[in-house]
């Protein structure tokens, strides 16, 4: 149930208004290139910056990947960059990395309008006001409050709304990094997947498990499905295969990120200590409710079956099937070791099987000891009173782009109280999707003083 909670003022009013202004937008990406048109809600942020822009300090760029796919950079330039006069060649140039687009809706499943963005009981609602349009518009703020104050910033801050970041980032980030480089250039930024409680901490993702989706292709022998004694059927030996996923489960490999997040999660020391063991983990997991499948997620490399395929018409005992699995790696996970890992889980149906392998990208990090992360940190015990734990996701996202051009990158936000991770991932992607007024507040006065901390 929401808090009662004293309407937004000033920036955070601001705020608030952009967020729904940005839901009712409705950019929906399906997957598909003419889907999303986040055109619309780049217009919505040009009348928001209008007055920053105006001012002389703000370089803005549209940038069409496709058409209707559009992403807006708007640069504030610093003193101390860019103008070949700069007074301090060392500052940094922060980024704002924020999407534009959302994903589909179940309209059936939801108690109000998902594209409507009504304010009801100090919650916002709507399809991305938690995946990430909070953060986008809060993004959009800062940087026209910093382009109205009368002192410049020291650095550059740029706000990077993309497109596509649902559908991969092929029309958004990737386009923009690949094309534009000068465009989105930054040395440090701020996005998505963080903000959520884990215990009295604020979790900020500084990780991104990796992607290495691989076919298992699987052989029989054809025949008339009319006379099946004796034939070898691929279907059969898919649904084997399948059966050996489901019970052997990759062992947990356990770093310095899943050490932080017990400590900061779990509050009986002897259920910890059992998690902080790769051989009791497993059996530990069960007692963990609601963060128990991200708990297993973070702890270990992940293979799910996704798509099956075999047989070509019903009256003939297929030769061939295959199966592709979604397999998820740790930071330093290597293409070789997710095979050999595969080879170990299937055990003795591994000799005959074919492992093609399907798009993937490495798992990303970044230091935990940046001068970044630090302002992040001195900004949340300022806001919030809490100390920040950093996270991986076992998703991906966005930063991960920016993390492989070696710049720090973090999944920013900051929740109000009520927001355990479970809540947050109940929101991302769900039906009756809304955050609350208390949590787009924090977010914001925390990203003014980190804005403050880097750039004054
Ligand atoms: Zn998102």
């Amino acid at each position: 149930m929401p808090r009662t909670q004293a309407p937004a003022t000033g920036s955070a009013a601001d705020t608030i208004a952009l967020l729904r202004a940005l839901i009712r937008e409705a950019c929906v990406n399906d997957g598909s290139v003419g889907s999303g048109q986040e055109i619309r809600s780049v217009r919505v942020l040009q009348r928001f910056l209008a007055d920053a822009v105006a001012t002389g300090r703000v370089e803005t760029h549209v940038l069409e990947s496709a058409p209707g796919r559009a992403s807006l950079v708007a640069r504030l330039r610093g003193t101390g960059t860019g103008t070949g006069t700069g007074t301090d060649p060392d500052a940094p140039s922060l980024g704002l990395l924020g999407h534009l687009d959302v994903v589909p809706v179940d309209p059936d499943g939801w108690t109000r309008n998902p594209f409507g963005g009504d304010l009801i009981d100090g919650e916002i609602w709507g399809r991305g006001a938690v995946d990430m349009l909070y953060l986008t518009a809060a993004f959009a703020c800062v940087l026209r409050d910093a382009a109205l104050a009368p002192e410049p910033p020291r650095g550059d801050l740029v706000l990077i709304a993309v497109a596509d970041e649902e559908g991969g980032g092929e029309y958004g980030i990737h386009w923009l990094v690949r094309q534009h480089p000068e465009v989105v250039r930054v040395t440090e930024a701020l996005s998505e997947s963080g903000g959520m409680r884990m215990g009295r901490h604020v979790a900020i993702e500084v990780a991104e498990k990796g992607s290495a989706g691989r076919r298992l292709v699987i052989h029989g022998k054809p025949g008339h499905a009319s006379i099946p004694y004796g034939a070898k059927s691929a279907s059969y030996r898919v649904g084997e295969v399948l059966q050996r996923l489901g019970e052997v489960m990759p062992a947990a490999q356990l770093g310095p990120l899943w050490n932080a997040f017990v400590s900061a999660r779990i509050q009986d020391p002897a259920l910890a200590e059992r998690l902080r063991d790769p051989v009791r983990l497993d059996a530990a997991l069960p007692h963990l409710g609601g963060i128990a499948g991200y708990a297993h997620a973070v702890s270990r490399i992940t293979m799910s079956p996704t798509v099956l395929r075999a047989g070509m018409t019903h009256n003939v005992i297929p030769a061939m099937g295959t199966i592709d699995l979604d397999i998820r790696t740790l930071p330093g996970t290597t293409d070789a070791e997710v095979d050999h890992l595969l080879r170990v889980v299937l055990g003795p149906l591994a000799d005959d099987i074919e492992i093609e392998h399907l798009r993937g990208w490495a798992a990303t990090t970044s230091p935990s000891d940046t001068p970044l992360f630090a302002a992040i940190e001195r900004a949340v015990a300022a806001v919030a009173d809490a100390p920040v734990v950093p996270i991986m996701a076992a998703g991906g996202s966005d930063a991960r782009v920016l993390r492989e051009l070696g710049i720090p990158a973090y999944g920013f936000g900051l929740l109000g109280p009520d927001w355990s991770y479970e809540r947050y991932r109940e929101g991302v992607h769900g039906n009756d999707e809304r955050i609350d007024v208390e949590s787009v507040t924090l977010s914001l006065a925390a990203l003014q003083r980190i804005v403050a901390d880097r750039l004054a």
